[in-house]
């Protein structure tokens, strides 16, 4: 006989802390997120289910966002503070102009775990690893949070906290709070996820050097092959040719149109970006683990093209996988305003900005195995309202689940982006416990003072120019 459900009897739950502010995940918005909040002695714990800190900095990507379509700067603060002490142990590069991504920084994924760790220990953080959010504690109207439920190996518990902040990317407690949410596309499709690995003894002069030499052989998209010259740092994408040969000779497997190579700060090291799974939802374990199986198998076949087909991986061998799937979308929040595909190609101004933002809408399409970019031409503003969840008090969301279209979530999900809303998020928790109102009633001109005071770059609105 099939059980569709059984009933676990009621049990009391025990409170192993409480806290000011509570961060639920440690990725680019949840570091920045509770070292702002931590910055003045408020109480601040961060909880995480996996071992580390650092999200999908950990998983061999370059940091994209820092610099804007023009070139200029726009994201700096706690997330430019947070590269810098990478860059002093050697574990980032500068940020690098890139006529694709804008601008790349290249980040070693052991330092970005060893150095946040460090950063949230010293500003007063309290770090709980191997812990996941499951639950949440509400009022008893339902419409305030007043903190979490977790799960770890001591079994379950509750962590209290006057504000909540959401960083786990999946919206896990603001859903669980009952915030409307949404998913993927108009057909609920969503962005197919990656799992990242580590490729040594790459000859990456070798690379670049054929590519600016041989334009015609080695086609990339939308870099000009003159860039390969002058970068030893960079990624490539494109290769499609190379690709389709190798399908048509061999008859690999490449479940990607495009080859996406990027370089690592290691001499001789590169990531490669191109499984991809289709069908996948990154909020269902089954999902998630066909989706680790199948990204798995797709990987020899990746490697095996690699090594006969692009040039200066000749000699190359296969040294590690990323610690787990790369998840591009789940759920988005609905907020107090849903951003559109409009605001980023307008690149509209808002007054209650509390991050810049510059990157293109970059969505791996769910449906195939192509890729939609589309560019601004400048900049677009993150408003505070897309950080407030609708329907529920206390808790703010930062990272790729605010609350966005799909189009414009594909624009504004980049990790300096996350980096910039997080420290908008602690901030605005700081303010909202100092004057004791919810983090919607917060003065949003003090909030952004707060953050220009503190290093971080906005725009000034047009209306005040
Ligand atoms: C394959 C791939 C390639 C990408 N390429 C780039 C790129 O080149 N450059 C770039 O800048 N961006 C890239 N992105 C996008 C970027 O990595 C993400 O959008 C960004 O990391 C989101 O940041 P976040 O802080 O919102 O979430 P995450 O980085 O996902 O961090 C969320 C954290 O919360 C934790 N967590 C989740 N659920 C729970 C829970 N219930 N309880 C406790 N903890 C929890 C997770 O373990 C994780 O540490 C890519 C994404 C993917 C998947």
């Amino acid at each position: 006989m099939q059980h569709d459900a059984i009933h676990e009897p009621a049990r009391s739950t025990p409170v192993r802390a409480e806290y000011d502010v509570l961060v639920v995940g440690g990725g680019p918005a949840g570091l920045t997120s509770a070292l702002a909040a931590a910055e003045d002695g408020l109480r601040v714990g961060l909880v995480e289910n996996r071992s580390f800190v650092g999200g999908n900095m950990t998983i061999g990507l370059p940091v994209l966002g820092f610099l804007g379509q023009k070139g200029n700067q726009i994201i700096e603060g706690l997330p430019q503070k947070f590269i810098d002490r990478l860059k002093a142990r050697g574990g980032a590069s500068e940020h690098r102009p890139c006529p694709l991504h804008m601008g790349i920084t290249l980040v070693e994924p052991e330092a970005v775990k060893t150095v946040a760790l460090d950063m949230l220990l010293e500003a007063g953080v309290d770090v709980t690893f191997y812990t996941a959010c499951v639950g949440v504690v509400m009022n008893e109207a339902g419409d305030t949070i007043r903190g979490i439920i977790t799960e770890g190996k001591d079994g379950r518990s509750a962590i209290l906290a006057k504000i909540v902040i959401d960083c786990t990317g999946d919206a896990d407690v603001a859903y669980r709070a009952g915030v409307p949410c949404e998913k993927g596309d108009e057909h609920g499709g969503m962005q197919p996820p990656t799992l990242m690995f580590c490729i040594a003894g790459v000859d990456t002069d070798k690379l670049r050097n054929s590519i600016a030499v041989q334009p015609r052989t080695y086609l990339t998209d939308f870099i000009p092959a003159e860039y390969f010259g002058q970068n030893h740092q960079f990624i490539v994408v494109g290769l499609r040719e190379l690709i389709a040969k190798a399908r048509e000779e061999r008859g690999l497997e490449i479940p990607n149109e495009r080859t996406i190579i990027i370089t690592g700060l290691r001499s001789g090291e590169v990531w490669i970006n191109m499984t991809r799974v289709k069908g996948v939802d990154g909020t269902d374990s089954r999902s998630l683990s066909m989706g680790e199986i199948e990204a798995r198998h797709q990987i020899d076949d990746i490697f095996t093209y690699l090594k006969a087909y692009v040039p200066g991986f000749e000699n190359a061998y296969f040294t590690k996988t990323a610690p787990f799937l790369g998840i591009r979308e789940t759920r988005r929040i609905v907020g107090d305003y849903v951003m559109n595909q409009d605001d980023v190609l307008s690149c509209r101004y808002f007054n209650e900005a509390i991050a810049v933002a510059s990157y293109p809408i970059d969505i791996h399409r769910p449906g195939d195995d192509g890729c939609t970019l589309i560019w601004c031409g400048d900049c677009y503003d993150i408003p505070y309202r897309s950080l407030l969840p609708k329907k529920v008090e206390q808790l703010i969301v930062a990272g790729r689940a605010i609350s966005t279209t799909h189009e414009a979530m594909g624009a504004i999900r980049v990790m300096a982006t996350c980096m910039a809303m997080g420290e908008a998020a602690g901030r605005a928790a700081k303010l909202a416990i100092r004057e004791d109102v919810s983090p919607r009633q917060i003065n949003v001109k003090a909030l952004q003072e707060d953050l220009r005071a503190h290093g971080a770059y906005l725009r000034t609105p047009l209306s005040q120019a």
